[in-house]
């Protein structure tokens, strides 16, 4: 099938169909843009207003020493359009860039409505397109029911997920490694597979007396959550029964000191989070408590007293697909059969998580398109930028097993390389400093071709 040139569509006028609309209307193609509101909101939605922020009016920290500031950094560099907008809304907020929702939706919104390339059309699509024209898929995280089960009915049921399960993952270098030692169960697999963070009775007494005494996030009405058996949340678990972890995420069974040969109490493991091996997974620790609350309730594991988390556990309703399974390197629907070929998708639906990353992925997705539509090569940003970190994360490229579950994830330090042969006694900040420029380099080289 022909591919239109001049024209595209965009489906949701939410953060990261704002962006792509923008930025496909500046590139100069006529862009549809579909948005239910205000005729039909999500469960989330309060406001008829475009760029909708449902719930936390920040955009996490604003400094580049830290992933979401960097990727914010290198948005502002690459002529994000959202985030000029967040910066003409923002609010006071100490280290973090906040905004004010109202005014920033209102800046967003006006923009888009003024400019003459882009068309809002007010109507909820219930099917996906199959024709010549370049659709952009960003109905977010509650994708209207109609158009879930339309994707679901074309790709199959099991690549498109409604709830996100996730462990919290953490920095490798801050496992304290006096209290670590590298197993897998019953010797099976490669000796370093799993990181095992064991403890003793009295241990496991303190872990668990935190554990079912945490705050926990409390879900919406429309996330009453019926888990399934096989992810249950660690603290649903411990409310069975002090020794319910004993036989299941933190069984011991098969895990030998390889120094003293004694079996612990309790262990807990930690898995690769990613090709690099600079971050670690809670392997069966997904959860719903409060972020400080992970934290502490997690340091009373002494292999973890200092860990740093890259990211928090959650769950939560989600509507995403197995991007690495069904997307293209150009984020289009891979088919094989001649039909849906024009169809892209971006933001929080392809398995992003957050705000920022979902604007990053619109931004992303409408550079992608635009080469296809000048039919040059795909050019996607480097591997060593927070834009091409997320990239590589929807690609799948990421993952420390090509087996393991695609979850959806924050931007993180997990998603850059490490820096080669890098000196292990410099601090975080200094490691972050060195990746922070080799990012905005790589940045600079990839907007410049
Ligand atoms: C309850 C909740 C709380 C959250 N809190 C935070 C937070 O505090 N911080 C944070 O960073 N992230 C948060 N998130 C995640 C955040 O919503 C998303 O990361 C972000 O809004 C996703 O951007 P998006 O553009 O992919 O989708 P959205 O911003 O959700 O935009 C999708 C748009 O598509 C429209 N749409 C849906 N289906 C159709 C259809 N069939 N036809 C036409 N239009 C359609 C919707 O009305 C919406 O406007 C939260 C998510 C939820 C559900």
């Amino acid at each position: 099938m022909q591919l239109n040139k001049n024209r595209v569509r965009v489906i949701g006028a939410g953060l990261a169909g704002c962006e792509a609309a923008f930025q496909m209307a500046r590139f100069g193609v006529q862009v549809d843009l579909y948005e239910m509101k205000p005729k039909k909101r999500t469960p989330a939605q309060v406001s008829d207003h475009f760029a909708e922020l449902v719930c936390s009016n920040s955009f996490r920290s604003n400094n580049p020493l830290n992933a979401v500031g960097l990727i914010k950094e290198e948005m502002r560099r690459a002529g994000g359009f959202l985030i000029a907008c967040a910066e003409e809304a923002k609010v006071p907020a100490g280290d973090a860039l906040a905004v004010d929702r109202e005014q920033f939706a209102k800046v967003v919104q006006s923009r888009l409505l003024a400019d003459p390339n882009i068309r809002i059309i007010s109507e909820e699509v219930g099917e996906l397109f199959n024709d010549d024209i370049a659709t952009i898929v960003a109905t977010g995280p509650l994708t209207s029911d109609a158009l879930a089960l339309d994707i679901a009915k074309i790709i199959g049921q099991e690549r498109l997920a409604f709830y996100d399960a996730i462990a919290p993952i953490i920095d490798a270098d801050s496992v304290d490694m006096e209290h670590a030692f590298f197993a897998s169960r019953w010797g099976k697999g490669e000796g370093d597979d799993y990181l095992n963070c064991p403890m003793t009775e009295i241990e496991y007494g303190q872990f668990f007396q935190a554990l079912i005494s945490a705050d926990q996030a409390h879900a919406k009405a429309f996330e009453n959550l019926h888990y399934f058996e096989g992810c249950l949340p660690i603290e649903e678990l411990a409310s069975r029964g002090e020794k319910t972890l004993l036989f299941g995420p933190l069984k011991p069974v098969g895990l030998h000191h390889p120094v003293t040969g004694l079996r612990a109490h309790a262990v807990l493991q930690l898995r690769k989070e990613n090709i690099h091996g600079t971050a670690y997974n809670l392997v069966g620790c997904q959860t719903r408590m409060k972020q400080p609350a992970q934290k502490a309730v997690f340091a009373e594991i002494p292999a973890l007293k200092n860990a740093q988390f890259l990211r928090f556990g959650a769950i939560h309703r989600n509507t995403y697909l197995d991007a690495p399974s069904i997307l293209d390197e150009a984020s289009r629907l891979k088919t094989n059969n001649g039909q849906y070929q024009n169809i892209f998708f971006a933001g929080q639906i392809t398995g992003v998580e957050g705000y920022v990353e979902s604007m990053a992925s619109g931004l992303i997705v409408a550079k992608l398109l635009q080469t296809i539509l000048q039919q040059k090569q795909l050019n996607p940003p480097p591997e060593y930028t927070a834009l091409g970190g997320l990239y590589r994360h929807t690609r799948g490229s990421l993952k420390a097993n090509p087996k393991d579950r695609y979850v959806p994830s924050n931007v993180t330090w997990a998603m850059l390389p490490p820096i080669a042969n890098q000196d292990r006694r410099l601090g975080k900040d200094a490691k972050r400093q060195m990746l922070v420029e080799r990012a905005l380099g790589d940045l600079q080289q990839w907007l410049l071709s």
